[in-house]
């Protein structure tokens, strides 16, 4: 059978692919976007707060749950730091879904069980559902297809460092308006989060394998402490994790292949926050899509400057302390609070040259 033509062809369906596949086919494109969960947004790997900036999406995806206040910085002398950091708890999926929806009303194609195998350079193979070989044409491909993304490997990128993250969801005990971070030598390379979420919470924890591999115990010291100062209930009602990109900015453009979200490693290093990069760096790759197809050779790499202009700076930044920070994890100096200060962007030690 002869390959299905198409425009673009995103692959993934998260906030980056869908921004991508929406922009792209409100721009008069033919876009087919594919993903290989049989949900969008299911299962939800995610912490589920966003800062203010994403406010218009999460309106027009009816995903807002609470809205959060603060930061609560815990370091690890017990000392608590709070910080003005406003911005919403969300339903990821209803979040997730919702921007596939809007991808959909403004044109675009979206495929749910499509797996995206390989690329020639110029035809991708999937699988969908049953079709073992579904081969698809497109004049332009953009991987938004997260931490692991296989179009980066296809473009021969190699695996980009990752933090990995487990997480809990638990009743929440009594109504709560900020997000509160655990700084510790218990979560190397990483921290512990509590995010309020209506009724109840998200507890979780990152950290690097090289120096902790087991996260499913300090998970469990940590609910237990929450449980002992009556802040959450002992039930855990759901479980998830996943993989979290720290390595900053990977090259974005290969040829008529674009990068955008984790697959692109726009996730901060130090929070773990991609949500409001894979939402604009998706909305740009689509964009940039529609102006190089419409005979602007430069939008491609136009789009990469941009992200690079946007995102560069703060990235480098987190790189640059996670470097210092690995030198101290698992010595003394990881127990320090001048230390953790210096590598959490609540104080302004983190922002000093
Ligand atoms: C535990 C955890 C908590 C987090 N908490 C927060 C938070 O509170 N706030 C925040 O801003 N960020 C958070 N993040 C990061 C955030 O979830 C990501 O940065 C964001 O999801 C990136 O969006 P994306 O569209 O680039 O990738 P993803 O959301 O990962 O979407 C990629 C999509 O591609 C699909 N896919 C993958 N491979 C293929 C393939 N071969 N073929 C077809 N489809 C494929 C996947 O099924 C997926 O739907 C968290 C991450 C984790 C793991």
């Amino acid at each position: 059978m002869s390959p299905l033509a198409t425009d673009v062809l995103v692959i993934g369906a998260g906030p980056a692919g869908a921004a991508a596949a929406r922009a792209a086919a409100g721009r008069g494109l033919t876009v087919i976007c594919v993903d290989r969960r049989a949900e969008i947004g299911v299962p939800v790997q995610c912490a589920e707060f966003v800062p203010m900036p994403l406010l218009r999406t999460v309106h027009e995806t009816d995903s807002r749950v609470q809205d959060v206040e603060g930061m609560l910085t815990v370091l690890p002398s017990g000392l608590q730091h709070h910080s003005v950091f406003p911005g919403m708890m969300i339903d990821r999926a209803r979040f997730d879904q919702g921007l596939a929806e809007l991808a959909q009303a403004a044109g675009a194609q979206v495929k749910i069980r499509c797996q995206f195998l390989a690329w020639d350079g110029e035809v991708a193979r999937l699988r969908c559902g049953t079709d073992e070989a579904f081969i698809v044409r497109p004049r332009l491909l953009i991987g938004a297809d997260g931490p692991h993304s296989r179009v980066a490997k296809a473009v021969g990128l190699p695996h980009q460092q990752v933090v990995y993250t487990r997480q809990y969801t638990v009743p929440l005990l009594r109504p709560y308006a900020d997000t509160d971070i655990f700084l510790s030598d218990a979560f190397p390379g990483g921290y512990g989060w509590l995010f309020p979420r209506g009724p109840v919470a998200n507890l979780g924890l990152g950290a690097d394998r090289r120096f902790e591999d087991n996260l499913k115990l300090p998970l469990e010291q940590l609910h237990q402490q929450m449980v002992e100062r009556g802040i959450v209930g002992e039930s855990v009602l759901g479980r998830t994790g996943g993989a979290i990109p720290v390595g900053g900015i990977r090259r974005m453009v290969h040829g008529n292949v674009v990068l955008a979200g984790d697959a692109a490693g726009l996730t901060h290093p130090i929070t773990g926050a991609g949500i409001p990069a894979a939402v604009i760096s998706g909305a740009g790759a689509g964009l940039a899509a529609a102006d190089y197809l419409a005979g602007d050779e430069d939008a491609l790499e136009s789009y990469a400057e941009d992200m690079q202009d946007q995102f560069g700076p703060a990235l480098a930044r987190a790189v640059q302390r996670r470097k210092s920070l690995e030198a101290v994890w698992r010595q003394p100096a990881a127990q320090e609070d001048r230390v953790m200060r210096s590598s959490w962007i609540a104080f302004d030690e983190y922002f000093a040259a």
